[in-house]
């Protein structure tokens, strides 16, 4: 919306349908302005105003990769042969989650295994199942799955979670949920193709136990989608991508916004924050080139010096 509003003509790329992770979260309450909305509501008001000021949409092709060329543009290639060729990328590619990387699964994937609550939390119903982590992502969901589930083990590998104070809460005044403190999950089993169970070990004793459980959703974090990415980038020990306050990244003319970047929280405010700065930054940047100027300079200027 602001590329289009700063008078560019912006392409949005996008291997599904707009929205990302909006259309995998079933309500939020914390974007400001709204109390309550729908993700998936969300997501169609963000795509129709960005069409209302000019951002093409392109829809059901992945990019495979981004490449700065000699003359200091970009060719972004798709999946189906297409590739576009623009002054300046913006990358939003968010995440991906972490799987736990245990035996069983990749075999009961679907058949018990999820890492979307809202998509599968349905087919649980009055099912003992368990959600696996501590962030806002893992207690959040597991409460929403106790509108399904009969109960919901949470497991958690330390002694306290890190999400939010508020949804920590919630957690602790649902009667449906078992926190398990300190314990992983080793393995998930199951029989005829389904699961069944899963093997959690306290780590501070290394005891092993069975847990039974049909459903085990697993929200352990997300690793950033920067493969796209063709050479060097900077990035932070999770691979997500270092910019400066205007959104640029180590390669000049390639910015990042929302969950893809470096920065303390990951939240829609922050990406559509992210996102706004980035596409004026763009706007700026083209500017400054078109004009042979040196580009402004990404750090905010010292007005006057501190007392
Ligand atoms: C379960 C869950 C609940 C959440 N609840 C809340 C909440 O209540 N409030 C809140 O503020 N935030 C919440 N969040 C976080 C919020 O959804 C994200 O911070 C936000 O969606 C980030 O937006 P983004 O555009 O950076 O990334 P995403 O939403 O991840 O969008 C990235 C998009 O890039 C596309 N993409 C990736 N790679 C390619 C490629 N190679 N080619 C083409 N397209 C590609 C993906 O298909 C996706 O649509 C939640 C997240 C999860 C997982």
């Amino acid at each position: 919306m602001y590329a289009g509003r700063s008078m560019l003509k912006g392409t949005v790329l996008e291997q599904g349908l707009p929205g990302g992770e909006l259309l995998n979260t079933e309500v939020i309450e914390d974007y400001i302005g709204f109390e309550h909305v729908l993700g998936y509501d969300l997501a169609e008001k963000f795509n129709a105003h960005a069409a209302k000021f000019g951002a093409e949409v392109r829809t059901y092709h992945r990019v495979e990769k981004v490449r700065r060329v000699a003359d200091g543009t970009f060719e972004t290639s798709m999946e189906n042969g297409d590739v576009f060729a623009s002054p300046a990328v913006i990358i939003t590619a968010g995440g991906t989650p972490i799987k736990l990387n245990v035996p069983g699964e990749i075999e009961y994937a679907g058949k018990g295994v999820s890492y979307c609550a809202i998509c599968d939390g349905a087919f649980f119903r009055d099912h003992t199942i368990m959600v696996v982590g501590g962030g806002d992502a893992a207690c959040e969901e597991a409460d929403f799955l106790t509108r399904y589930a009969a109960k919901v083990y949470l497991v958690h590998r330390r002694g306290e979670f890190r999400a939010s104070k508020i949804v920590q809460q919630r957690v602790a005044k649902n009667p449906k949920i078992e926190v398990i403190w300190h314990h992983v999950v080793d393995e998930i089993a199951g029989a005829d193709g389904l699961m069944t169970h899963a093997r959690i070990r306290d780590v501070r004793s290394n005891a092993s136990r069975e847990l039974v459980a049909t459903g085990i959703f697993i929200f352990i974090g997300f690793k950033p989608n920067t493969g796209v990415i063709e050479g060097h980038v900077e990035h932070d020990a999770g691979g997500y991508l270092i910019t400066d306050a205007n959104m640029e990244t180590s390669i000049r003319g390639l910015f990042a916004a929302g969950d893809v970047r470096a920065q303390l929280t990951r939240q829609v405010t922050t990406a559509v924050g992210d996102a706004t700065t980035a596409a004026i930054a763009v706007e700026k940047y083209l500017t400054a080139r078109k004009n042979g100027n040196p580009a402004p300079s990404p750090q905010p200027t010292l007005l006057s010096a501190p007392r």
